[in-house]
């Protein structure tokens, strides 16, 4: 180790800042992209006004002050590496004169898939197959409309049919059609949110208000996380927090979610559900930070068990790409530009639909590693990608 430019006898930054932020108190300043990768330097106002600005390499310590004042935004362009090879895989098209009421209504089953049509859930395994009709109670008017919205768990029991940004849903029993539970998440700003709910090994999680959840096992219908939230009974326990989308991770260990606070900002959260379920009753009370932006009900996934990734990289300002967190400490550990549209984590890699094709990202690399123009699957489950549309169910499973 050697002495750094800024005086300090420290691990390097690996990134430079002008001399006007080497300094306490130093100006506010820009993330100046340099063309490799994501990698920046900080620069203030006149110094990225500059033709040839003083850069100084700083040590990692200076390198974390000067970028508290990094408030004024990305200038420069990030390297997008694009590696694609091809990535085999089987593909399957099969005619299917199924309709589901929009792409979120599309879930995997063990055997094949799950569509919500107008005509209530139709099981696809492979021939249509009606399995119940879908009664949610009417919504309050409200400025965002709710949006229909299809989960199931791994083994396929049941299926959770939900009001994205309403107040309703229900889960179903696909062995019997019959009703399991009904979901009501009450009144308060449903339509901030997506409704939260998410099947973790053979518990359902679902919000009960605004800022609770509460796991029930939808066999029985009973509730399994009695305990008192309000503020008047608990501040201790109270959250002030609306529960957006959520996600469990591969193992069910964790539950990622995606809400916000007051001001407004979004803070994207990872829950303890191992910890919950072994007796820390007020673990969705406590949950781990990863972010705090001014948007969210962003794409979001698992990369694995530890990982989670975020699109958008950035808290204030942002530029399109990902940025990887360690699900257990919060930390980001990562970013690479590119990735935007709807996502899902498997088998390490993440997988992008946009609106051009199906792009597969390993976050190891930070690159596109493949793309498939004109495909744009809205489910995915036991490996594969589905996209159901004009009658048509194209299924690509990649090579594990
Ligand atoms: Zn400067
Ligand atoms: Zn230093």
């Amino acid at each position: 180790m050697k002495v750094l430019p800024c005086g300090h006898l420290a691990p390097a930054a690996g990134a430079r800042v002008c001399a006007h932020l080497t300094t306490d108190n130093g100006p506010r300043c820009f993330r100046v992209l340099t063309g490799v990768a994501t990698r920046y330097d900080l620069l203030c106002t006149t110094c990225a006004e500059a033709d040839t600005p003083e850069l100084v390499d700083v040590c990692a310590g200076c390198f974390d002050r000067a970028e508290g004042l990094a408030r004024l935004g990305w200038l420069g362009s990030p390297e997008v590496l694009l590696r694609d090879r091809d990535l085999g895989g089987t593909w399957t098209t099969t005619a299917c004169p199924v309709t589901p009421l929009n792409d979120r209504c599309l879930a995997a089953l063990p055997d094949g898939w799950l569509a919500w049509t107008a005509d209530g859930l139709v099981a696809l395994d492979p021939a249509p197959r009606h399995v119940s009709a879908v009664d949610l109670p009417a919504e309050s008017p409200s400025k965002q409309a709710p949006e229909p919205a299809l989960y199931t768990p791994v083994d396929g029991r049941f299926a959770a049919a939900v009001a994205d940004y309403g107040r309703y849903g229900v889960v179903v029993d696909l062995a019997s059609g019959a009703l399991a539970l009904t979901l009501d998440r009450q009144d308060y700003h449903p339509g901030t949110v997506r409704f939260p709910v998410a099947f973790v090994g053979p518990l359902v999680v679902a919000a009960t208000g605004w800022n609770r959840l509460d796991a029930f096992d939808p066999a029985t219908g009973r509730l399994l996380t009695e305990r008192v939230t309000t503020y008047e009974e608990n501040p201790e326990h109270y959250f002030d927090y609306f529960f957006g989308a959520m996600l469990p991770s591969p193992s069910g260990r964790s539950l990622l979610v995606d809400g916000w606070v007051w001001h407004p900002e979004g803070i994207p959260l990872v829950l303890d559900c191992a910890a919950w379920f072994a007796g820390d009753r007020h673990a969705p009370e406590h949950g781990r930070t990863l972010a705090v932006r001014d948007e969210w009900d962003m794409p979001m996934a698992w990369v694995d068990d530890e990982t989670v990734a975020l699109q958008e990289i950035g808290d204030k300002q942002r530029i399109d790409g990902i940025q990887l967190h360690d699900a257990r400490t919060g930390r980001r550990t990562g970013m690479f530009a590119g990735p935007t549209g709807r996502m899902w984590g498997h088998g390490g890699l993440l997988y992008v639909t946009t609106d051009d094709g199906f792009e597969v990202w390993d976050p190891a690399e930070g690159a596109r590693i493949g793309f498939v123009p004109g495909f744009h699957p809205t489910a995915h489950g036991n490996g594969a990608f589905a996209e159901l549309r004009a009658g048509r169910l194209r299924i690509w499973t990649p090579e594990a």
